[in-house]
């Protein structure tokens, strides 16, 4: 009974269709579209829609079914998705759709670009309204037919029931409808990976965007800002696109919403601008090319603004494409020159190039619609914006690397020259030594006979006597005296008198050349020897030796009665006791001295040994 009735419906629509299609000439054109034939796989509904333009905006739901329902034109058999372009005019868009089966069915048709400010859905049946939605961004988010990014419509279709939906489009943006119908069942796995992949992105943007910042504050360095500045403003050019800010972040505000795509792009270039002339060093590296990116620094901060007063969609788009190409050839650049942080942007960038173009791509209807094609731009700036952040972290590998060899440098350098330090310290302390050594041997040296002076003479003395002392050993000291040099002075003149000093010191050290003996000028024309280890017999016959000496060298000196210069030396000796003082024993010699004087000169006594 019932099936009876159904299929006497089923003539009476099929005898009603053929009516209009009479009437109009039109219901042909586009076929109905059964919801039973629709599985896992979204079907596409351009071939299904037949199309109307309102340039004026003016029609009305009665109207479009009514007067103006012949001006519908088919469809394009095509599965690329509708696309008018910027226009004025509203769209009407019809499709016939009916459930061949003999069950319920529920649909979902999704109309997948969320940048529409008007989209009405009216579903009619049987000429009469059953439901009409207005929806659309520049309508509260809360009246859409079902909460979703995009402008979803529910399409519960009784057995056999047949239903024309109206859908009237209008837009300030691109008059963009992509639109297919899902089985519920497959809307709503489709949408779980869909919110899963959203929450993925969007997760790690402010994972990123948060680390960043983080990295910026401690490191001062302020690329890290133009890298959060960059992503911040691509997240919410994605946010745009996906509907994803209308959704969650912005919900009802359509100015914004209208431009905030291009305007998020453009400030998108301008960060990543910036960004890249840091990393590449491109104002020392490629100044002429430097030049081009701060041009679209200025291109694209202007055109960001210029999208408050108009939409400049059209520029926008070439203008943001013109600015990748720019950023694409400097990366090369660099890439080819071997700049390693270039060769990880060019690839982020190629990544983010792909994404855009699958999706671009799936726009077109050339690639599939699936989780990849329409997340493509999604996948693409999550893989640069991981990319971008390994650059970062390089170009800190490469900083530290750069530190890590100054410092070496600094401590090589430092280290060079300590040792050149040390090594003139030593030079200096060697020098200083010598210095030393030669004052030293200056002091104790006398100036005119270059023999050992009274100061030495003194100090040997001492250490002598005390080492005999201590070896209860004998001291032998002999004092020497130049005969008649008074007389010789006032005849020859002192300059003769000193040629003879030298004359008798040389031949005094030569005469008394024993190691340990030690030969002085004691002051005037009086000298000393100090024998140590020597028995006063042994001194004796040194100094017999000195004074033959002397007289050898056969020195005329007429005030004389030998004729010759001569000198008379007294001798004494010691084993010096604690009580007694080198004094005593000069003073012996020199009494000795006194008697060879007293003897008529030219003569050796020796003093009796002391007690
Ligand atoms: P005597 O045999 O008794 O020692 O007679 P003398 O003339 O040597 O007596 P005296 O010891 O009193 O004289 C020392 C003289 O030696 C006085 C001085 O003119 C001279 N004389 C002392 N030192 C120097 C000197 O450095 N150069 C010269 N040319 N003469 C000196
Ligand atoms: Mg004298
Ligand atoms: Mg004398």
């Amino acid at each position: 009974m019932l099936d009876k009735m159904l299929r006497v419906r089923r003539w009476a629509t099929l005898l009603a269709g053929a009516v209009c299609l009479f009437a109009f000439n039109a219901w042909a054109d586009s076929p109905a579209l059964n919801v039973a034939v629709v599985g896992q796989e979204p079907v596409p509904l351009r071939p299904y829609f037949s199309v109307l333009e309102d340039p004026g905006a003016t029609l009305t739901l009665s109207d479009v079914q009514s007067e103006a329902a012949g001006r519908f034109q088919p469809s394009e058999v095509t599965t690329r998705p509708l696309n008018f372009g910027s226009t004025a005019s509203a769209y009407w868009l019809r499709l016939r759709i009916d459930n061949r089966s003999t069950s319920a069915i529920d649909s979902m048709l999704e109309i997948y670009y969320p940048r529409l400010a008007e989209v009405d859905f009216y579903r009619v049946s049987s000429g009469l309204p059953l439901q009409s939605v207005k929806t659309g961004y520049a309508r509260p988010f809360s009246e859409r037919a079902y909460a979703h990014r995009f402008f979803v419509l529910p399409l519960p279709m009784a057995p056999g029931a047949q239903q024309t939906i109206y859908i009237r489009v209008k837009s300030p943006t691109s008059l963009e409808v992509p639109a297919q119908l899902w089985s519920r069942s497959a809307f709503h796995a489709y949408e779980i990976v869909d919110h899963m992949t959203q929450a993925a992105y969007f997760g790690m943007f402010v994972a990123m965007a948060l680390f960043n910042i983080l990295l910026w504050i401690s490191l001062k360095e302020r690329n890290y800002l133009f890298y959060v500045l960059f992503i911040s403003s691509l997240a919410s050019a994605l946010a745009a696109s996906t509907g994803i800010g209308i959704q969650y972040i912005w919900r009802d505000a359509p100015a914004w919403t209208a431009i905030s795509f291009a305007v998020s792009g453009h400030l998108a270039m301008v960060w990543l601008i910036s960004f890249t002339r840091r990393l590449l060093t491109t104002e020392a590296l490629m100044p002429r090319w430097d030049l081009a990116l701060r041009a679209g620094i200025a291109v694209n901060a202007l055109l960001a603004f210029t999208n408050f007063v108009e939409y400049t969609s059209k520029l926008s788009a070439s203008a943001i494409a013109v600015t990748a190409v720019l950023l694409l050839v400097c990366s090369s650049r660099g890439a080819i020159r071997g700049q390693r942080s270039a060769i990880l942007f060019t690839a982020a960038f190629l990544l983010v190039l792909l994404g855009s173009v699958a999706s671009m791509l799936r726009m077109l209807g050339v690639l599939p619609v699936n989780v990849l094609t329409i997340n493509g731009i999604q996948i693409g700036s999550a893989l640069e914006m991981i990319l971008l952040s390994f650059t970062l972290a390089d170009r800190i590998h490469l900083l530290r690397a750069e530190k890590e060899k100054a410092q070496q440098h600094l401590v090589d350098t430092l280290q060079n020259s300590e040792q050149v330090l040390e090594a003139r310290v030593a030079q200096r302390t060697a020098d200083m030594q010598i210095l030393n050594e030669r004052l030293e041997a200056l002091s104790v040296t006398d100036s005119l006979t270059g023999i050992a002076n009274r100061r030495r003479f003194d100090e040997v003395l001492q250490s002598e006597w005390i080492r005999a002392a201590r070896g209860q050993c004998p001291l032998a000291l002999a004092m020497v005296d130049v005969d008649l040099f008074k007389p010789y002075n006032d005849h020859y003149g002192h300059q003769a008198g000193d040629e003879i000093l030298r004359h008798v010191a040389r031949t005094f050290t030569e005469t008394v050349c024993r190691t340990g003996d030690l030969v002085a000028r004691y002051g005037g024309e009086e000298f000393a020897f100090i024998a140590p280890l020597t028995e006063g017999e042994n001194a004796f016959a040194m100094a017999q030796k000195v004074c033959e000496a002397i007289q050898a060298l056969n020195l005329p000196h007429t005030k004389s009665p030998i004729g010759y210069l001569t000198v008379s030396i007294g001798v004494a000796m010691v084993i010096p006791h604690e009580d007694d003082s080198p004094e005593d024993l000069i003073a012996r010699a020199d009494w000795a001295l006194y008697q060879a004087k007293t003897q008529g000169r030219n003569r050796v006594v020796l003093a009796a040994s002391a007690v």
